[in-house]
């Protein structure tokens, strides 16, 4: 049976995870899913737990001139409803679940789990955001592509948390957000594709189609400098390795991701 940790503060908990192996436990919409056992008994968790989502130091949201900083612990209900966040960000999710798991669910959980569905993910990458993670005794900023390092792997170490996402404020021109699914609404994605027109041209980052994240400033640079359609579709095509699984097939992820850069590029012409 694991043991259960609840502190009073975020000072509390980043002591507790410099002394002990837990698991941070925030929405618990991702861990609890995988930890359930048969009906009637206890959650099959992997070892001790520490839950976090009611500490307060981890729930704000505050700008500066150049960015908007978003507790780990914000929820993605909260985050919809920020008037002070950009649309973009508030479309992409609003998007994610339902509103009863939108609710629960934060925006740490959704980066820490470094699922390739994660659909936060692309905006992240898209607006080229940092991770801020704490320990008991260090505070770190990582991009966010040197933070999450893989399919279910990130760069966090085992005393620290997710403390809070820096999202920088972008002038945004022009916006192509597409989640596909098997249905609108409660799914995981197939594909998640997320251009930016900002100031310095077009950002694009492509979820679920392979392990993380897919973004590539080359082929960016190509579409800014008016490149040849087929060469960027080529350039995208070789970037795209994941392979069929029980939610699509590489054929129809490579299908829209091509429709959908052809869409961006031309709406730019
Ligand atoms: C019905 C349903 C529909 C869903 N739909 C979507 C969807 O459309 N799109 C999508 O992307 N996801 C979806 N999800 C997955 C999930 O809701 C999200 O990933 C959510 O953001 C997870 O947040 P959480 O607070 O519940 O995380 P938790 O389940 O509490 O934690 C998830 C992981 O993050 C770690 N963690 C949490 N907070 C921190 C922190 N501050 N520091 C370090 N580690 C931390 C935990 O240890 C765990 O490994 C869905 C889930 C369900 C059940």
């Amino acid at each position: 049976m694991y043991k259960n940790y609840r502190p009073n503060n975020l000072k509390e908990a980043l002591d507790w995870m410099a002394e002990h192996k837990l698991i941070p436990v925030a929405g618990g919409t991702d861990l609890m899913i995988r930890a359930r056992n048969w009906q009637g008994a206890s959650r099959a968790m992997k070892g001790d737990v520490i839950y976090i989502q009611h500490l307060d130091e981890l729930r704000f949201i505050t700008e500066t001139e150049t960015d908007y900083h978003i507790g780990a612990g914000v929820t993605q209900a909260q985050f919809c409803q920020c008037d002070m966040l950009p649309d973009y960000a508030r479309e992409v999710v609003g998007q994610m679940a339902t509103p009863a798991i939108r609710n629960a669910a934060t925006i740490g959980g959704n980066i820490a789990n470094a699922a390739s569905v994660a659909d936060l993910l692309p905006l992240l990458y898209a607006a080229d955001a940092k991770i801020v993670l704490r320990s008991r005794d260090s505070r770190r900023v990582l991009p966010i592509q040197s933070f999450e390092i893989g399919k279910y792997k990130t760069a966090r170490r085992a005393d620290e948390l997710i403390f809070e996402v820096i999202l920088p404020k972008l002038e945004i021109r022009r916006t192509l957000y597409k989640k596909m699914g098997q249905r609108r609404a409660s799914i995981l994605s197939k594909v998640s594709f997320m251009a930016l027109e900002a100031e310095d041209g077009t950002r694009i980052a492509i979820g679920a189609v392979n392990d993380t994240v897919v973004r590539s400033k080359e082929l960016e640079k190509r579409i800014n400098e008016g490149g040849g359609v087929k060469s960027v579709l080529d350039g995208y095509k070789a970037l795209l390795h994941g392979s069929d699984d029980k939610r699509s097939t590489k054929r129809y992820r490579e299908r829209v991701v091509i429709n959908l850069l052809m869409k961006w590029m031309e709406e730019k012409r």
